[in-house]
């Protein structure tokens, strides 16, 4: 089988969005892509989370075509492909309808860094992309909505946030492999969840300072990181 690994990877990384709670019946996606093979792995269409095997991950080329895969590719993999396409560094993909993201997302909201935990993740607030238009929506639209992401990240380093609401829909989150892209999607819910609980009990509550945003940031991220051990990230 083509790409064995790469396809356990993303299979495993697809299943722990359902244990983490972040998806429900076959919402959300994850793919992983091999830079050196220009190839990449994602979850197939319309198949249950529980019935999903190594053998249906779908492997496509960076145009969306099908190699070794009988299946259909999830229908949100040209977004998948405009991101990896735009961001050189990333590894992994995850799309969900989490709940409190989605709910950010939908009221076009960016999530702004009200503690140590989102700074930890991202060093500003999560953005959200603008509208699309009638035009987008109605021409190849999941590639529009890979666009549109990537254009609100012209001034926004990618590596340093790792997610994106994109408006009246849901995040996409991304990482160096499937795993860790999965791993920030939670992260974002878990962050989406305390924001709104955050502006619930102070409607006022001010973002956290620089200096301490900073400081949280770069101690996990970029060659002054001292956080956890050495080669664990
Ligand atoms: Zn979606």
């Amino acid at each position: 089988m083509l790409l064995k690994a790469l396809r356990e990877e993303v299979l495993e990384a697809n299943l722990e969005l359902v244990r983490r709670g972040v998806v429900i019946f076959t919402f959300g996606n994850v793919s992983g892509i091999s830079r050196e093979e220009g190839l990449v792995a994602i979850k197939p269409s319309g198949v249950p989370y529980d019935e999903m095997t190594v053998e249906q991950i779908v492997v496509t080329d960076m145009d969306g075509r099908l190699v070794d895969t009988n299946l259909r590719p999830s229908s949100d993999l040209p977004t998948h492909l405009e991101l990896y396409k735009a961001f050189p560094n990333i590894g992994g993909v995850a799309h969900t309808h989490s709940e409190f993201g989605t709910a950010w997302a939908q009221a076009k909201r960016p999530i702004p860094c009200f503690g140590t935990t989102h700074a930890d993740y991202f060093h500003q607030s999560v953005p959200v992309t603008p509208d699309m238009t009638p035009e987008e929506i109605g021409g190849e639209y999941e590639k529009a909505t890979g666009e549109v992401i990537v254009r609100t990240f012209h001034d926004i380093d990618p590596d340093a946030v790792p997610a994106v609401l994109v408006a009246g829909h849901a995040p996409f989150c991304w990482g160096k492999d499937a795993a860790d892209a999965v791993h920030n999607a939670v992260i974002l819910e878990y962050i989406a969840r305390m924001a709104t609980h955050t502006v619930a009990v102070n409607p006022d509550a001010e973002p956290l300072g620089r200096v301490l945003h900073d400081k949280h940031f770069f101690r996990k991220h970029g060659p002054g990181a001292y956080y956890g051990q050495p080669g664990n990230g």
